[in-house]
Formats: C-alpha cells, structure tokens, sequence
C-alpha cells in the first residue's frame, strides 16, 4: 500500500468503488487513539463505542488503542467522547484524527446502491473510485472535489500549481501524467468519469 497519508492532508471521507456491487461507495476513516494506561484498556474494552486493538507500529512495537467507527455503533461520536474513563479529556479526542498514519486504513464503508454499511479495511488507491489509467499507471483522486481540481490542473495550460492546503496532492502528481502529450488523453479520461452516473 502507498503511504499517500505521509504527504497529503487527506480528506476524512473518501470516494471509493464498492467492493460489493462497484458503485460509487464512501469510506470514512476511523479515529483511533492511544490508549495511555494499561489499566485503561478494560473500559475501553467493555464501552460499546470504542472497538480495542492491539497495534503494531512500523518498528515492531506494541500498543494499545481505542477505534471509533463512525457511523456504525449505536452510539454518536459526542456520546463516545463523553463515555471515556477518567483522565481522557473528550476535547483531545475531537481534535483531528491523530494516530490514522499508523494504521491508516480502518474505516466505515458505506454504499447507497447495495446498503453495505460495515467496518472496512482501505486499499489504496486500488479502491479509488476516480482513477484513470495512463500508460501502465493510474492516476486517481480521493473525491469529487479533488477530481475537480485535479481535471483544472491537468487542463491548465501553464500548469499553474494551485495547490491549496486541501489539494496538496497536486504537488505530488508523477511527471509520467504531466508531459504535453497525455495532457488531452487524460483530460478526456477524467472527464469521462466526472459525469455524473
Ligand atoms: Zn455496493
């Protein structure tokens, strides 16, 4: 898997191809945090709206953490913050989504078409809905407003980098999809899948 979360601000919702029926799906990521007591990690494993885990981090070692899905437990986002034990502070746990580069790719799928709603693993950018292929190499987006800008940013003709804050992939486009002569074949591509289905 690519370690796109190294390098973009990556949205906390993404447009996704459903593995069930390959219609346009959404997968929203998961908050995991640290569990900092390990006598902590009981309540954490009796509470209804934390799922608890054992991570591993890339140099091997071991921690506990706390997963809250949204959008699948009987219970909201508020309500879990306020269900932590003590010492945990909810206005921590509402602040961004700290610990997603460790494990990146928990998260809730949901699909209108076939109503799956469950707990998924990402792969990406295999599960990418928006993506074209150019010459042996996909090029994708990671919703409909960033296919936005990227099909701009493809089309411009003095390829201006307008990356924003939100649209930092733009910086990190291959040079494989930016010579003069893919600009009109993938400008066709990704307004091919920009229609509406
Ligand atoms: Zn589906």
């Amino acid at each position: 898997m690519t370690h796109i979360y190294d390098w973009y601000s990556v949205p906390d919702v993404l447009a996704v191809k459903c593995p069930g029926c390959g219609s346009a799906a959404v997968f929203e990521f998961a908050d995991i945090r640290h569990i900092q007591r390990r006598k902590h990690v009981a309540a954490f494993k009796r509470s209804r709206a934390f799922e608890y885990h054992w991570f591993q981090n890339s140099w091997g070692n071991r921690w506990h953490g706390a997963v809250y899905y949204h959008g699948l437990r009987g219970t909201t986002h508020r309500e879990a913050e306020h269900s932590l034990p003590k010492g945990y502070l909810p206005k921590g746990w509402a602040e961004g989504r700290g610990f997603r580069s460790h494990n990146p790719d928990f998260g809730t799928l949901c699909c209108p078409s076939c109503n799956i709603r469950r707990k998924h693993r990402l792969t990406w950018p295999e599960e990418a809905f928006f993506q074209v292929d150019y010459r042996g190499k996909t090029l994708w987006a990671f919703d409909r407003d960033s296919l936005n800008a990227l099909r701009s940013f493809i089309a411009s003709k003095d390829r201006k980098r307008m990356g924003t804050a939100w649209a930092s992939f733009l910086f990190h486009i291959p040079g494989h999809f930016l010579s003069r002569k893919a600009r009109a074949e993938i400008s066709k591509k990704l307004d091919a899948i920009a229609k509406p289905a």
